[in-house]
């Protein structure tokens, strides 16, 4: 018998009709033979009014605390889908994380999972009931609740199915992953597959089907990952024997994939900002006065460029940082003006990363120029450019979103054709 962990997302589980829709879904699998734990995320809307409800008691409130409350909507829908599954006569118990417990790092707000003492979840598995786990949290070694960062649950449900050793089931509210953000993107069409490494890279630029760690996650364990969508109707999606895995896109191996597209999606993040740094001095060293204060300060950059003036003596450097951190970024550097001799400094959060992401690239030259060849014919300035072994993500002018994305999906022929 198969062992099976179904996450449900926040409108998934957004009232209480859609609360039993899910336990429908669960029924079916429970019914079907398999061992069924489920994680769950707040109910749409609920984590937003806690941290809200936070940042209104004190912009500059404890972590621990922001962890503890924010952790709150989970402990809810758990309950709540537990009571749904065993008026369906379904055997059900909700847990929380530290129940579990699920044991993580002490970076409140951002805590990793650092172990899974899954024993007592498996038993109950054995035994035909289904646990279901409030997902986004866990518990530190002081014994506080912790949270994995926005979207967290889905990581959850991987690293339960990890230390189940079960395969793992994301039902969401789009029917799997898409070429592109399908609220953008008319044109854009579902992958039957796709491999970890490009998802784990779409994650990471900006596609919040899946919480990149879930997927770094699922590629360590070789969880198998199914995303589908909790709104196919309950009773109505085939259970074929020996196809254990339905509708929806599964996340897997490179090596499964029979026809692989150069690009196989485009990302787009506005959760970047872009900060320039103007006439410094171009000599030894300078790199280093800049970023050795954001390092200190605790910031991430992420894409880099520098320009040179005609006669080779100064420079300015723009970059970017985390949206959020843009107010540390420009303190720290402000602070560090004596030391970095910088001219003036801007900044502007009105920009877009625009990401092509493939394992085609690897092999196949011109990707990065149709790029850059489609942008200019659409009249969109790229501001800066990054490169990884299978993306290119250029930095836009944030008003130019989706024109930049409709584009490029229509260049790389990604299309899905119309009837
Ligand atoms: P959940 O609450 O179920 O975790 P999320 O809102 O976190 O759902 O993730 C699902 C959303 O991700 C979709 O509604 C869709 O708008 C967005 N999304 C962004 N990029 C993609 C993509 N490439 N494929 C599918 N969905 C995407
Ligand atoms: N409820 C959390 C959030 O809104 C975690 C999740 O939904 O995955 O970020
Ligand atoms: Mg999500």
């Amino acid at each position: 018998m198969s062992r099976l962990v179904m996450k449900f997302g926040g409108t998934s589980v957004g009232d209480m009709d859609r609360i039993r829709n899910v336990a429908a879904h669960v029924k079916r699998e429970v019914d079907a033979g398999h061992h069924v734990a489920v994680v769950v995320s707040a109910m749409a809307g609920t984590t937003d009014n806690l941290v809200n409800l936070c940042n209104e008691a004190d912009p500059r409130h404890d972590r621990r605390e922001y962890d503890s409350i924010v952790a709150a909507g989970e402990q809810i829908s758990s309950g709540l889908l537990a009571i749904a599954l065993q008026k369906m006569g379904v055997k059900a118990r909700s847990w929380t994380g530290w129940q579990v417990p699920i044991k993580t790092t002490s970076d409140h707000g951002s805590a990793r999972i650092e172990e899974i003492d899954a024993d007592n979840m498996a038993a109950r598995m054995e035994d035909g009931e289904v646990s279901i786990i409030a997902g986004f949290q866990g518990v530190t070694a002081e014994n506080r609740i912790a949270t994995l960062g926005r979207g967290g649950s889905d990581t959850s449900a991987v690293a339960m199915a990890a230390a189940l050793d079960a395969r793992c089931d994301i039902y969401t509210d789009v029917d799997g992953v898409y070429t592109t953000d399908p609220r953008i993107a008319k044109h854009a069409h579902k992958l039957d597959r796709i491999s970890y490494e490009e998802m784990l890279e779409m994650a990471s630029l900006g596609a919040k089907v899946l919480q990149t760690r879930s997927v770094e996650l699922a590629m360590v364990y070789k969880v198998p990952l199914q995303v589908r969508s909790s709104f196919d109707p309950p009773d109505n999606i085939p259970n074929v024997p020996g196809n254990n895995f339905g509708p929806g896109t599964l996340v897997c191996d490179e090596e499964l994939i029979v026809e692989q597209q150069v690009v196989s999606g485009i990302t787009y993040s506005r959760d970047e900002a872009k900060v320039s740094v103007r006439h410094v001095l171009d000599k030894p060293g300078i790199s280093a006065a800049i970023f050795a204060p954001l390092s200190k300060a605790g910031v991430v950059v992420d894409m880099i460029v520098q320009n040179v003036s005609p006669d080779g003596k100064y420079a300015n450097v723009t970059f970017t940082v985390p949206a959020k951190d843009l107010d540390r970024a420009v303190e720290s550097l402000e602070q560090s003006k004596d030391d970095i001799e910088f001219d003036t400094l801007e900044h502007s959060s009105n920009v877009a990363k625009i990401s092509v992401v493939g394992v085609g690239m690897r092999s196949h030259a011109g990707v990065a120029s149709k790029m850059f060849e489609t942008l200019a014919a659409h009249n969109i300035n790229i501001q800066a450019i990054s490169t990884s072994e299978i993306k290119t993500s250029v930095l836009i002018d944030e008003d130019y979103t989706e024109l930049a994305i409709r584009s490029l999906h229509t260049a790389y022929g990604l299309d899905e054709e119309q009837e």
